[in-house]
């Protein structure tokens, strides 16, 4: 999939890293939402690294981020422009290294990052979160250092 025309010039768009509330991302929002689960959107995991997550449970250290096909090289629709080829694949391996760079970075501070793709069946993502979130929880309320605050269903 390649990226679709947003409004705006054209450089403007290709400087975005990250398009927010793409339709993949929506869907899987209201997903989660059916669930009963409550998050945060847009936010910055760790407040001194200047990367943002679709989705944050703060309290359960899971960070979502809906990765999209064309601009993170999904194995399956990551098409290659013919023209610029280069510039593109630049581009696009530069976003996979910073990808696996944030990840390392959330573990290295305790969080789970989870990466969707766009083109997952939103219901299948959000049972595959939903599993992980309750998992957390779970622990989290049965870990005896947990505070009361801390067992609180997030
Ligand atoms: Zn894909």
């Amino acid at each position: 999939m390649e990226p679709k025309a947003l409004p705006g010039p054209a450089s403007e768009r290709m400087s975005k890293q990250r398009s927010r509330d793409t339709g993949p991302e929506l869907l899987l929002r209201s997903a989660l939402h059916r669930r009963g689960l409550r998050f945060f959107v847009h936010r910055r995991p760790l407040p001194d690294v200047r990367r943002e997550a679709d989705m944050v449970f703060p309290r359960l250290r899971v960070a979502i981020f809906v990765d999209g096909c064309f601009w993170h090289g999904c194995p399956e629709h990551g098409t290659k422009p013919r023209r610029n080829a280069e510039y593109w694949e630049t581009k696009i391996a530069r976003n996979r290294a910073r990808d696996a760079d944030t990840d390392a970075r959330l573990r290295a501070a305790g969080w789970t990052p989870v990466r969707i793709w766009e083109h997952e069946p939103p219901d299948q993502a959000a049972d595959e979160i939903e599993q992980l979130i309750r998992d957390r929880a779970r622990r989290l309320a049965e870990s005896p250092t947990s505070d009361r605050r801390a067992q609180r269903a997030e």
